[in-house]
């Protein structure tokens, strides 16, 4: 058995107590031998008695997690069958806390249970699991809309908080954070909500528009805290920029309110700090904005002929980009692949179909008119939403059901939807990914040829995307200011795009027979994301890449996800968090920890 230091006693006993805490308050963490967290087994683990009085602290929201796909262990059985179909519905896989919407990284992570999990219904259930864990210095993880790349919402032998139970969604005409004077519109979301819940509330029902994220079933609180992007962010900015307020439960079992008036440095970090590193957030109350008349979408994919006529049609829609589409109005992305394609996929608000249909004229006319270089294997298709029906699951089966797929569970709520181009990624294993931010100045006429150059370079390799939406060069002022006031790294904010880069396979739960796919095609694969990564690095050497959306073997790290940021961050960090209750995978202090979370350096 470990001995448990007397630092760490005393730690725990000033959380059992519920001792307020205060910057200077925290003992100084100063162990002189190691700290292990315990697992199931070892000395120190609670017993049955421990769990069962968590159980009853929590109202019986406690549960035993098992292996997910045991019913795999006969591989035609129909149980199999039926959770292999599971595994391409992401509300299913939400909907289970054994799951992570992907299932794992090549050489990195595998999909696994944690050993209990709490879901939670308000933050004294969280307090309570909290509490819990730091007594039995259990590795803690934290469940919300289970889309971490980096599988941050689970692990093996750790007490897992599942804040789906908690999404509630509540309209504020006027709100005031605690302790300060301006009030306005406003959305509080419980932090187990998934944003289509947000939208479908503040939107469809409110007629408000709220910044969240562009996959319908990624987690509020999940997006917020990684400093997170939606398809309109070039005018409404990051989610977190429009974060008032939040509710959060930090290493002490307190609840908080954090804003810019209380707690305003934990605050911040809460602002893209990144999830899982900081305390549990219970709820959020974000600014709303008024709703866009109408959004509306770009679609189709071009393939040229040949290399020369490809490297034109990249230096074409680069000028197009930068002369028409470099603004507020215009989001989303693009696709480059070694098949000489460009596949379009942008959105658009603030403008009228005939006014997207005439910017867009010049581009489609200069195609028309080279039709021995290029053609159109998807037809170009400019459309029109009306604003209030954007996330109106109904409407959209009405007027646009290829847009959409739904949640094919019997008996699943209606409004389910995720975007088409979002499905194929429920569940799937990882080969290789990496994003890199791209500076504005990049689009300066005499650098936008090495610009094309490099993407060509990029796209030989592996395809990759710009996704202009998660660079917020071009947004209005008062969004860059927001954004500045976080802990987003300041590249983001001078980029015109983000560029992604990813391979992946089917699902790889353990467990299931496609489990045993070819790791060899699959290290191939992620040697070719890295060439391409490595065009893009060379090309904005010292820029960022998005915490959220990152290598899960990203080198300097703390840099490259932070950049300036990190030393504020790490001394917040040690504030709130002095034992490290707190550990993801290249989350802020996890430096401090082994890779599994289990052993303090
Ligand atoms: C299919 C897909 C689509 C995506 N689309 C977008 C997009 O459009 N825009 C974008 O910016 N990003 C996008 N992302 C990235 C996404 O924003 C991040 O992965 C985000 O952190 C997911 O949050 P989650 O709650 O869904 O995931 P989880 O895995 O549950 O959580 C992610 C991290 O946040 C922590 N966390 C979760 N809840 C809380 C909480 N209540 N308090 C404190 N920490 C918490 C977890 O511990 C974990 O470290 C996408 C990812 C995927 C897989």
């Amino acid at each position: 058995m470990s001995r448990v230091p007397q630092i760490d006693r005393r730690m725990a006993l000033s959380v059992a107590a519920g001792a307020t805490l205060s910057a200077a308050g925290w003992p100084a963490v100063a162990l002189s031998t190691p700290f292990h967290r315990t697992r199931p087994g070892m000395t120190g683990w609670p017993s049955d008695t421990a769990w069962e009085a968590l159980n009853t602290a929590v109202g019986g929201q406690l549960r035993r997690l098992a292996e997910p796909f045991a019913a795999c262990a006969v591989p035609d059985g129909s149980a199999c069958r039926a959770a292999d179909a599971l595994l391409r519905n992401s509300f299913a896989i939400g909907d289970d806390p054994a799951l992570t919407q992907a299932s794992g990284w090549l050489d990195a992570w595998n999909a696994a249970p944690s050993a209990y999990v709490v879901a939670a219904r308000h933050a004294a259930d969280v307090a309570a699991a909290v509490d819990f864990a730091a007594r039995h210095r259990l590795r803690l993880v934290i469940k919300g809309g289970g889309h971490s790349y980096h599988g941050a919402s689970s692990a093996a032998d750790s007490l897992q908080i599942w804040t789906r139970p908690m999404r509630q969604v509540v309209l504020h005409d006027e709100f005031a954070p605690v302790g300060c004077r301006d009030a306005g519109n406003a959305v509080s979301i419980g932090a187990g909500a998934r944003w289509l819940e947000a939208y479908q509330a503040v939107t469809t029902a409110g007629r408000r528009y709220v910044q969240g994220g562009g996959c319908t079933t990624v987690g509020v609180a999940g997006l917020i805290h990684g400093g997170g992007f939606g398809s309109f962010s070039k005018r409404f900015g990051l989610a977190a920029g429009s974060l008032l307020e939040a509710e959060i439960v930090t290493a002490d079992g307190q609840v908080r309110i954090a804003n810019p008036s209380i707690h305003s440095d934990l605050f911040w970090a809460l602002k893209g700090g990144g999830g899982g590193s900081f305390g549990v957030v219970t709820r959020v109350t974000l600014r709303t904005h008024a709703l866009p008349h109408n959004f509306g979408a770009v679609f189709g994919r071009i393939k040229a002929s040949s290399d020369n006529a490809y490297a034109q049609l990249v230096g074409a829609f680069l000028d197009l980009y930068a002369a028409r589409l470099f603004n507020e109005n215009w989001g989303e992305q693009i696709r480059l692949g070694p098949d000489r394609t460009l596949t379009l996929g942008m959105v658009f608000q603030g403008l009228e179909q005939s006014e997207a249909e005439a910017i867009w004229r010049p581009f489609l006319d200069w195609l028309a008119h080279r039709s021995a270089d290029y053609a159109w294997s998807t037809p170009a298709r400019i459309l029109s939403v009306p604003g209030r029906h954007l996330w109106d699951a109904d409407w959209l089966r009405a007027n646009a059901p290829d847009l959409i797929a739904g949640d094919d569970r019997p008996g699943a709520p209606t409004e389910h939807f995720v975007w088409a181009g979002d499905a194929g990624q429920a569940g799937q294993f990882i080969h290789g990914y990496g994003s890199r931010w791209l500076p504005q100045s990049l689009l300066d006429p005499f650098r936008r040829p090495a610009l094309a150059e490099a993407l060509l370079r990029a796209a030989r390799a592996w395809p990759l995307s710009l996704h202009f939406n998660k660079g917020l060069a071009g947004a209005p002022a008062g969004e860059i200011e927001a954004a500045r006031d976080s802990a987003v790294h300041p590249a983001a904010i001078d980029a015109f795009a983000l560029a992604i880069c990813g391979a992946h396979g089917p699902a790889a739960y353990p467990g299931l027979p496609t489990s045993r796919a070819d790791p060899g095609a699959g290290r191939e694969r992620a040697r070719r994301v890295e060439a391409a990564m490595s065009a893009l690095r060379e090309l904005a050497p010292g820029s960022g890449s998005y915490v959220s959306e990152a290598n899960y073997f990203e080198a300097d790290w703390q840099s490259a996800f932070w950049g300036p940021n990190y030393p504020r961050l790490l001394d917040i960090k040690r504030r709130y968090d002095p034992s490290g209750l707190f550990f993801v995978h290249h989350g802020v202090g996890s430096e401090n920890w082994t890779a599994d979370g289990f052993e303090k350096r």
